[in-house]
């Protein structure tokens, strides 16, 4: 079973290399980001919860986003492994899912983290923004809150998967082909 961290900033193209990661290895997302837009576009009462702390690049409350990512696993039995994508993004949020798929003793495998240049991010975002509908890629200060709140908050859980020998940095700048080959020998590292 494979079940995977995929790690980066806004903009290095998690959800792009999932994309293929599923496709071949026959993984399930599991995108916290996309979960809150479904939320919000549904109005339900954690859409309402989340949408002045997205509006606004910052981080939505651990609790909130742990028991969403609780609710999800319990739908999940894909024996081939999950990739979390744009989380865990806290320590707090690293613990809670270390122990919520210790209880399904289906442990993490490790996690890969996509590295890119601050300029080349904030140019990939307001591309995105362009077509993705999405505000918080549209705004050069929004865009500025979330790397800020990157570095501080969500950088230090690569620490806590490298203390524990369970990471693999990969050079995130590239054609998309070659960033996903990086990413496959990256996984074997992590399998060996
Ligand atoms: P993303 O699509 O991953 O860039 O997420 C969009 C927004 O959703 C973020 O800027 C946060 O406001 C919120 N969000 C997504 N995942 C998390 C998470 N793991 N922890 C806290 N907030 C999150």
């Amino acid at each position: 079973m494979l079940n995977i961290v995929l790690f980066g900033p806004p903009g290095a193209g998690k959800g792009t290399q999932s994309q293929k990661l599923i496709e071949d290895y026959g993984l399930t997302h599991i995108s916290t980001g996309d979960l809150f837009r479904k939320h919000l576009g549904e109005g339900t009462e954690l859409g309402k919860k989340a949408q002045a702390f997205m509006d606004e690049g910052r981080l939505v409350p651990d609790q909130l986003v742990i028991d969403m990512v609780d609710d999800k696993l319990q739908e999940e039995n894909n024996a081939n492994g999950i990739i979390f994508d744009g989380f865990p993004r806290t320590i707090p949020q690293a613990e809670a899912l270390d122990e919520l798929l210790n209880k399904k003793s289906t442990p993490i495998k490790g996690m890969i983290a996509l590295s890119v240049p601050d300029d080349e991010l904030i140019s990939r975002l307001l591309e995105r923004g362009k077509t993705s509908g999405r505000a918080d890629d549209q705004n050069r200060e929004k865009i500025a809150t979330r790397l800020q709140v990157y570095q501080t908050e969500t950088l230090p859980v690569a620490n806590y998967y490298e203390a524990q020998g369970r990471y693999e940095s990969v050079d995130g700048v590239g054609g998309i082909d070659t960033i996903y080959e990086r990413i496959k020998q990256a996984i074997e590292q992590l399998e060996r």
